[in-house]
């Protein structure tokens, strides 16, 4: 096979593996057997430039950068839909547009109403030429690079497609994406974002691709827009827009009338709750395309559709306070205080209020009455005033940090203020040592977060170096502070001086280095000097570390006050560097040799295969090239790697040659 009918091969191999486990939900292979079917891919086409393909599968992973989205005017208009909530007010639709169509039988597909961002996507001879947002339903921002990371939105279409149409989608974050990223905003100090549906949409807008690729967004598409499609009612062009490759929720369904639409409506008022994103509600569409031109659009939207809306759950109660609280690095956060209330079968006392321009966008005054509601998120929120307090004041946000009383800043299209005195902010403080102990970081044990504010507030600690000068005679005449528990806190930090680097490297809390961004530096620089030392170019170099990450590393060790804590560290005996004896070097055998795993093995995993070729010195290559010393194989052996290695002559070894190899 030629390198470019290899290409080729290739990249329909990987669009149909994609299509299998972010449409259908069914992979058919491993991840790290798609890894090598990718990377394979990469090499190729960086060996060969000639046959880049902006729609090739290598092309998710993001890395444009759009400072300005260009404005794009919509090709077909992307209307609004009527919003209904009762069943008379469905019941009043029909009769409507009965008298236009003049009483036939209707039938309505029946959807639901997936709540994110919606996008239009232009498809032309099967492949993505654009992707535009809704904006103000005329024109909308193209974010093409953005949508193209999203591995449920096919880059090249399958079947028998028309050759250009638009196709309208719901941009969303699923809860168990959107709470994995908040976990890890947690872990690296950042305020969690607000709800999934913000989320999806603010990171339409992102102006680094690679982050948007990051992000576990989907998908879910139901309308097809263009000349001579071939289909003519809604419900097949759902089914078309599958067999092109797309993600239809299967949940939508044809309803015969409108007893049954009102039955899908039931069903989904309680069954929603189980789904694994949100919908507010059930889109309802004359299903009939035909009859969809005859009843047209108003001013706002179709005739032809009708959105239905789930009541939330909420209720009214009196707002008392709100106070700030400062985070870890310095994110203010207010907090509603609320007469209590039953809500959703908990009682609630405080909510979100997320910052100062939802305060006063929605004029939340002390005093009022609210309404709090619960949706997606776990903490409830205030979504609007439901009745205005007497004699009430607008709310004015904080200027000055509730905690030390300096003033706050806010940057540049950020949501929230800040409290700039990381060093002398004492809940500042307080959270970086608390973070410091936590299991995943130096996991100290016989210390928890209170005894760590109770230890800053008799002044026995400042930073998490002073940690290691604690005396048990300064903590014995703490509350609560027995002998045996006052031996157990220093016997663990004590302890805590064996921690690996990459571990103390995180629990240093530098902003954006979160676990696996630790490791990631850990392994690459081995030891603190050269990563306060690295420049930013240097880096970002780094796999996985982009901008962001860097320039906070850099700014990390610019702070005098922080490179004196890590001397201190260190000569308490923390570790600061990776250690070698540590690591299982059993020989170096095979020093110089690369190799290249492939198949299914008896004796070892995989990833246990790999660890043993390195522990002895090897290298493991994910792909086979020129540089491939041995190719291990074992069962199933993919016919193009065999194939590869067969051409370049590189010889293959069963499991046991190898054992044979580094047994000798
Ligand atoms: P609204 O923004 O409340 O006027 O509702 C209209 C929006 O609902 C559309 O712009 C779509 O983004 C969104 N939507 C979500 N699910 C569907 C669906 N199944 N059919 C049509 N529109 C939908
Ligand atoms: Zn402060």
């Amino acid at each position: 096979m030629n390198v470019q009918n290899k290409i080729q091969s290739l990249r329909e191999t990987l669009n149909q593996h994609n299509h299998n486990y972010y449409v259908l939900d069914k992979p058919t292979i491993s991840d790290f057997e798609f890894d090598q079917l990718l990377k394979e891919l990469q090499d190729l086409e960086n060996q060969h430039p000639e046959f880049f393909d902006e729609n090739s599968p290598t092309q998710r992973v993001g890395g444009s950068i759009t400072k300005n989205f260009n404005t794009v005017v919509h090709e077909h208009r992307m209307y609004s839909l009527d919003n209904s909530y009762s069943t008379e007010d469905l019941m009043d639709w029909e009769v409507r547009i009965q008298k236009i169509l003049g009483n036939v039988d209707l039938d309505y597909t029946c959807e639901l109403k997936y709540d994110g961002a919606s996008i239009s996507i232009t498809y032309e001879e099967g492949k993505l030429t654009k992707a535009v947002t809704r904006g103000d339903g005329f024109q909308g921002d193209e974010v093409t690079n953005n949508i193209k990371t999203i591995r449920s939105i096919p880059l090249q279409l399958k079947g028998n497609y028309p050759p250009k149409f638009d196709i309208r989608g719901e941009i969303i974050l699923p809860f168990a994406g959107f709470e994995k990223m908040n976990q890890e905003l947690i872990e690296i100090g950042e305020t969690p974002y607000s709800n999934p549906r913000n989320t999806a949409s603010g990171s339409l807008k992102l102006q680094d691709s690679t982050e948007v690729a990051r992000r576990p967004l989907e998908c879910l598409l139901y309308f097809i827009v263009g000349n001579n499609l071939p289909f003519q009612t809604q419900f097949e062009g759902l089914q078309a827009a599958r067999d092109w490759g797309f993600k239809v929720p299967s949940q939508s369904k044809l309803a015969k009338n409108m007893q049954e639409v009102l039955d899908y409506i039931a069903y989904w008022d309680v069954h929603r709750h189980d789904l694994p994103y949100e919908t507010d509600g059930v889109v309802i569409k004359v299903n009939s395309l035909q009859y969809q031109d005859e009843l047209g659009y108003t001013a706002k939207s179709p005739r032809w559709a009708m959105a239905y809306k789930f009541k939330s759950e909420q209720v009214s109660t009196r707002l008392n306070s709100i106070s700030y609280q400062v985070g870890r690095t310095g994110a203010i956060t207010p907090v509603a205080n609320l007469e209590p209330v039953q809500l959703a079968g908990t009682i609630v006392k405080r909510a979100s209020l997320h910052n100062a321009d939802q305060i006063e966008k929605l004029d939340i005054r002390i005093g009022d009455k609210v309404f709090v509601e619960k949706g997606g998120e776990i903490i409830p929120k205030i979504v609007a005033v439901a009745e205005r307090g007497n004699e009430t004041e607008p709310t004015y946000y904080i200027t000055h940090c509730p905690e030390c009383q300096t003033k706050l800043e806010r940057k540049e299209g950020e949501a929230n203020h800040y409290c700039p005195n990381f060093y002398g902010c004492p809940p500042q403080i307080i959270g970086r040592i608390q973070h410091y102990i936590t299991r995943k970081a130096m996991d100290i044990e016989g210390l928890g977060g209170e005894t760590v504010a109770l230890l800053y507030q008799n002044g026995l600690v400042k930073n998490y170096a002073d940690l290691y000068d604690l005396k048990i005679e300064q903590i014995l005449p703490l509350e609560r502070m027995a002998q045996k528990s006052a031996e157990n806190l220093i016997n663990g930090i004590e302890k805590s001086k064996e921690v690996p680097f990459e571990r103390v490297l995180y629990a240093l809390g530098i902003r954006y280095v979160g676990e696996t961004v630790a490791k990631k530096l850990a392994k690459h620089y081995k030891n603190i000097d050269a990563i306060a030392t690295a420049s930013i170019m240097d880096l970002i170099l780094v796999d996985e570390i982009g901008d962001k990450i860097a320039q906070s590393v850099i700014e990390f060790f610019e702070n005098q006050d922080n490179c004196d804590t890590i001397d201190r560290l260190k000569t308490a005996g923390v570790q600061m560097a990776i250690d070698e004896s540590k690591s299982t070097v059993v020989s170096a055998i095979l020093e110089g040799k690369t190799f290249v795993v492939s198949g299914v093995f008896e004796k070892f995993s995989r990833d246990d295969l790999k660890k043993a070729i390195e522990d002895n010195g090897g290298k493991v290559g994910s792909s086979i090239s020129a540089k491939t010393d041995y190719v291990v194989a074992g069962a199933n052996m993919g016919p193009a790697k065999l194939e590869k290695a067969n051409q370049l002559k590189i010889p293959i070894i069963s499991e046991d040659d190898f054992l044979g190899m580094i047994n000798n």
